[in-house]
């Protein structure tokens, strides 16, 4: 039996992620603050309002079956970090940068409450080095929760600890992901991107580089690679529109950064491919940016 009970989790980060594992919470009648940058640093201006309102128009919408009011917008972190002090839960899930994270922790650390459990769903920055920006006493609190695009559909949730983490901790987390939130838990190691970014990755630059080598087109690799596969997915390049370019080269750093040629042949002999770089510098960053490598996604 579970000590772990969640009544109000704060979201950190209204994007692609922040956003949907808001709505998958209030649907799931969990009470959620959802935060980003404050309005004031320019084009993310009003971001959590858009997130809510955008989520509100999904069909069916997420937050059908919960009170509206049960997903708090706040677009302004500094005077709305005392709503921390009654999270049971926060999920940290902004942009995949270990510097802004470590300093989104710091900031954090004073209004976090004594039981809360803090956990990012960073596609794979190490969480050892993560959990570093953390006093001493919500270390053993903290841990990774590895949802996956589209979060409120996508069943696996990787579920990581550090050498400091409680042992009860990821066993209260895992009660709540399967038994509240409904989704399935792999346990993985604090490895570069874990285990299902770290093998996928690999995939998806492959099929990059065929395309650039073999002049092939976005819409027979999706083909191949999707639904006409059998797959629940829609392809690579549909994929990498939704998982947003920006994310997946962060990815791939992720792996350059930590592996080495030597011991990792495989996995560092992939770099990010050209079409990747080209498209980042003309700001297409895919859904999000309503380009990518569709024009229209
Ligand atoms: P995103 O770019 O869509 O959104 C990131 C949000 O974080 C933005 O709204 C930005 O304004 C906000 N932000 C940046 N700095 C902030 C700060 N200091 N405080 C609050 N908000 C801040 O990114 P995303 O795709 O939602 O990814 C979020 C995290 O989830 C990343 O760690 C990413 O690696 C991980 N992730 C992404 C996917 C995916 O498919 N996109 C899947 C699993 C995990």
């Amino acid at each position: 039996m579970s000590r772990f009970n969640v009544k109000k989790v704060a979201v950190l980060g209204a994007g692609v992620m922040g956003a949907q594992i808001a709505a998958h919470l209030v649907n799931v009648k969990v009470q959620v603050v959802l935060f980003d940058l404050p309005a004031k640093e320019g084009p993310k201006n009003g971001i959590v309002t858009k997130a809510v309102e955008g989520l509100k128009k999904l069909k069916p919408s997420p937050l059908g079956v919960a009170d509206d009011a049960a997903l708090i917008g706040q677009a302004n972190y500094e005077e709305h970090m005392e709503q921390l002090r009654d999270c049971d839960l926060i999920i940290e899930a902004i942009a995949e940068r270990m510097d802004w994270k470590l300093d989104l922790y710091k900031k954090i650390a004073p209004f976090v409450a004594p039981h809360a459990i803090v956990a990012s769903n960073t596609s794979g920055l190490s969480i050892t080095k993560l959990s570093e920006a953390l006093p001493e006493e919500i270390k053993p609190r903290f841990c990774g929760i590895h949802f996956f695009n589209p979060p409120r559909y996508m069943y696996l949730v990787e579920l990581i600890n550090t050498p400091t983490t409680d042992s009860h901790i990821l066993d209260d987390l895992e009660t709540f992901v399967t038994s509240a939130l409904g989704k399935g838990v792999v346990r993985a190691k604090d490895t570069p991107n874990f285990i299902a970014n770290r093998v996928g990755i690999a995939g998806m630059l492959a099929t990059m580089k065929e395309v650039e080598n073999f002049g092939l087109t976005y819409d027979v690799v999706d083909d191949l690679t999707g639904k006409k596969l059998g797959r629940a997915s829609s392809g690579t390049f549909r994929t990498a529109d939704v998982v947003g370019l920006d994310t997946m080269a962060h990815v791939v750093k992720t792996l350059q950064d930590n592996l080495n040629a030597e011991t990792d042949p495989f996995y560092a002999s992939f770099g990010t491919p050209e079409v990747l770089k080209t498209l980042l510098e003309m700001g297409n960053l895919g859904q999000k940016s309503k380009a990518g490598f569709y024009k229209k996604v």
